[in-house]
């Protein structure tokens, strides 16, 4: 098996260092990453000017000056002259629960491998202030999923989501197939002052969990337990077309 290893903290993180070696013993694998932090790049190509590639490895480890989605876009679309059977991504440095999953670079990287023949996962620690950094547990986590995936592979088409509570490995309680729950809105932007006394601001913080009951990837996490939400592209919401289509009716 050949796996595509990626993220969006960028290529020296912790994370993506402990995922790389946790999983070198199941596969060959192939470290391709941004050059710096992209968290937050969400599906983002880099359309208006070419990418540099930087081999700091051949054939193993490669920076690129781009976003996570385009760093697993080279990997399956052209850069290499084999093909990779599975994408993994992370260990993100925070979590990627319910809402996050739309801005996250990690959950886009693993999604823009759909086309390969397995499934593709992204992996995040649910970092709490203050916590331990528990990327090793995180780390035999990714690596007992992988190993799973290839004793019994899944259907292709879809991305394993899956989060980890910050303890070490064996006060996790177990592992969860969730849903994805949902967020209360963000905390307002914090302004700040450049020294030339211009406004700016920062994106404020992410809402608490609000949709966060039992079933949920936020539930699971606040017990103690893997979380795994298998995501889908599709965002159609069905259930709604038929009140849009009468409501478009004055209109057709
Ligand atoms: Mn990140």
């Amino acid at each position: 098996m050949k796996i595509l290893v990626s993220n969006d903290d960028g290529y020296r993180a912790e994370g993506i260092v402990r995922l790389n070696e946790a999983l070198r013993p199941l596969a060959s694998t192939t470290v391709l990453a941004p050059d710096r932090n992209r968290s937050g790049a969400s599906n983002s190509l880099t359309l208006d000017v070419p990418l540099r590639v930087f081999e700091s490895e051949p054939g193993v480890h490669y920076v690129v000056g781009g976003t996570p989605t385009d760093c697993v876009h080279l990997g399956v679309s052209g850069y290499f002259d084999f093909e990779f059977d599975l994408v993994c991504s992370g260990i993100n440095d925070g979590a990627n629960l319910g809402d996050d999953t739309l801005y996250s670079g990690t959950v886009a990287a693993a999604i823009e491998g759909r086309f390969l023949g397995l499934p593709t996962l992204a992996f995040s620690l649910c970092m709490e202030p203050g916590s331990q950094r528990n990327f090793a547990a995180a780390a035999r986590v990714a690596h007992a999923l992988v190993a799973r995936l290839q004793e019994s592979p899944l259907e292709r088409g879809y991305t394993l989501n899956v989060n980890i509570p910050d303890l070490p490995y064996e006060q996790l309680k177990g592992i969860k197939a969730t849903r994805l729950g949902g967020r209360h809105r963000s905390e307002p932007v914090i302004p700040v002052e450049d020294p030339r006394g211009r406004r700016m601001y920062w994106i404020g913080p992410a809402g608490e969990g609000q949709d966060a009951g039992e079933g949920t990837d936020f539930d699971a996490i606040a017990q103690g337990y893997v979380s795994v939400t298998p995501l889908q592209i599709d965002l159609t919401r069905y259930s709604a077309l038929e009140t849009v289509s009468h409501w478009l009716k004055p209109l057709a």
